[in-house]
């Protein structure tokens, strides 16, 4: 039997009614959650995603202020923009959208975002409280996956959960969530040796490398999770992930999409991280 699609879009639209509802409330109490974005550059990819973000706060009635500098603006320049935001109570979600220009230290600029306003979730202090299972700002797509594979009814305790991928944005945290779940989890690489072998044991599939299609049938486990978090272009101009849909859907018992799958959860997440920032900063509920 063909595996079942896990709609993020879905799971996205659900958990988006949500959060207007608690943003509805919080409006109420005088409080309006605000998310700011810093754009610097023409970077395409970079322009599509922040404007993806405004139009994902405007719809669920969060203030998003977009912030627009051209490539030359020097580091100092932004960490006093950043500066301006830590202390703007209108604000209380920042974001400065990767990549940065090459004379941008990215570490310098996510450590000057107060912690307790950084909705990415990549400060070190988030990072290191949510390794220690602490109160923080859980990173975007990591949460949107367990969000996806709790959604689909599954367990994950106990489960062999093999990610591919050690990204700090996605394979690292995905890795570090799964394992306060209770899976069993192994981490695979470029260096890994038969990546085959291992990913056949795998209860839980995460695919985060940016291969289009490098999972085919014979690296999936009959019946194994599988969530694609690749997001490749081919030359045809489609949009594919890391895993062979077509192929895999009959191996797997569920299987997330590209597009539709990991994608509209990931902001998702950001818009959940930006109301409750709004909560903790006013003390709001
Ligand atoms: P990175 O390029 O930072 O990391 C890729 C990882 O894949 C690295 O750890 C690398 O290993 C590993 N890798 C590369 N080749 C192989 C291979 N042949 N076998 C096993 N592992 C390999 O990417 P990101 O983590 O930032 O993103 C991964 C994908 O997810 C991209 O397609 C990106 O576009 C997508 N993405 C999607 C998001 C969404 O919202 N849907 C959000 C973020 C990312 P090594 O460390 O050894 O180099």
């Amino acid at each position: 039997m063909p595996a079942q699609v896990i709609s993020g879009k879905e799971v996205a639209a659900d958990i988006r009614a949500a959060l207007k509802e608690d943003v509805t409330q919080l409006k109420q109490q005088g409080v309006t959650p605000g998310l700011a974005v810093i754009l610097i550059g023409e970077d395409p990819a970079s322009q599509s995603y922040v404007r993806g973000k405004a139009k994902a706060c405007e719809e669920t009635g969060i203030y998003s202020r977009v912030i627009r500098r051209d490539e030359s603006l020097t580091q100092d320049e932004l960490l006093s923009e950043i500066e301006r935001l830590n202390a703007d109570s209108s604000i209380h979600g920042i974001l400065v959208q990767l990549p940065l220009p090459k004379h941008i230290n990215e570490k310098a600029v996510i450590d000057a975002i107060r912690p307790d306003k950084d909705v990415d979730g990549f400060h070190p202090i988030n990072v290191g409280n949510m390794i220690i299972g602490d109160e923080c700002y859980l990173p975007c797509t990591p949460h949107g996956i367990i969000e996806l594979i709790k959604r689909s009814g599954q367990n994950i305790a106990g489960k062999h959960a093999v990610v591919i991928g050690r990204s700090n944005i996605v394979g690292k945290p995905v890795s570090m969530l799964l394992l306060q779940e209770n899976a069993t989890v192994s981490i695979a690489h470029s260096r890994t040796a038969d990546l085959g072998s291992l990913t056949r044991q795998a209860d839980i599939l995460v695919a985060a490398v940016g291969r289009p299609h490098m999972i085919g049938a014979e690296h999936v486990k009959p019946g194994a999770i599988v969530i694609d978090v690749g997001v490749n272009r081919i030359a045809s101009g489609k949009l594919v992930g890391d895993v062979d849909f077509e192929a895999v859907k009959e191996v797997a018992s569920y299987i997330t999409p590209v597009p539709g799958g990991v994608g509209p959860m990931t902001i998702t997440m950001l818009l959940k991280n930006t109301v409750e920032a709004a909560k903790r900063l006013t003390a709001v509920q």
